[in-house]
């Protein structure tokens, strides 16, 4: 089957589609400070690169998959003080997704997937309660691999490990491979590394990037970062994505 594009069918070729046999997958992500080398949309590129791998694999398992347009705003507070970060409530983003996935099920689709790798704790909180409330109204599945839980965030290398990981060479990786005209690249080379770890200054209680020890807003290694390994992590977020949508079907 071929992965379509939801936005560009027209409303009688949705009709015609099986739809209680064909998966929705939505990418989530931000606009938000990525570092001096990288632009504001990183994480939609990255999770909508994530989607089309996820719905590629899906796809090759005979699964009927479209994709929704991104998600490109949400709560991205750790950011929020660099330019151009626009940061919205995760209240707002919940009831963003918990009314499409009330859409969806309208129109009888059987699960709406997540694509997401922006890690801003009030946006994981506000993805995992859309997949609660979607629960308690009885909507379709909304499936959620959270990368800072196990298994998934072990297999996206040592850097997102150890969590360092917003901007460095994960995440840069990445956009060399999906978008490398928007990669500053003579910059990205000349960025030393930052070591400090996000997930461990969020448990420590902190809550900016500069407070977390990021004051240019990247984490990580962004100068070690490389299209081919882009193109390996893409199909990991994409192996995830399909790992997690085939254990709920
Ligand atoms: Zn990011």
């Amino acid at each position: 089957m071929p992965v379509q594009e939801l936005a560009q069918l027209t409303w009688e070729e949705v009709r015609d589609l099986d739809r209680e046999h064909t998966l929705v997958v939505l990418p989530v992500g931000a606009i938000e400070a990525h570092g001096p080398h990288l632009p504001l949309d990183t994480d939609v590129v990255i999770a909508t690169a994530m989607a089309r791998a996820g719905a590629r694999k899906l796809a090759g398992r005979g699964r009927s998959v479209v994709i929704l347009p991104a998600l490109a705003f949400t709560a991205a507070n750790f950011g929020a003080a660099f330019h151009g970060t626009l940061s919205i409530s995760g209240i707002t983003v919940t009831a963003l997704i918990v009314d499409l996935a009330r859409s969806l099920s309208d129109h009888g689709f059987q699960l709406l997937a997540l694509a997401n790798v922006h890690l801003d704790p009030e946006h994981l909180t506000a993805l995992t309660e859309a997949v609660q409330l979607g629960r308690v109204d009885r909507l379709l599945p909304i499936i959620f691999p959270d990368l800072t839980r196990k298994p998934w965030g072990t297999r996206l290398g040592d850097e997102f490990r150890s969590g360092a990981c917003h901007a460095g060479q994960f995440e840069s990786s990445i956009v060399l491979a999906e978008r490398p005209a928007s990669v500053r690249d003579s910059i990205r080379g000349s960025l030393s590394p930052n070591p400090s770890s996000l997930s461990q200054a969020i448990k420590a209680g902190k809550r900016t990037f500069a407070e977390a020890g990021g004051p240019r807003a990247y984490f990580g290694d962004p100068a070690a970062a490389t299209a081919d390994e882009g193109s390996r992590l893409i199909e990991a977020l994409g192996s995830i994505l399909e790992e997690a949508v085939s254990a709920e079907i």
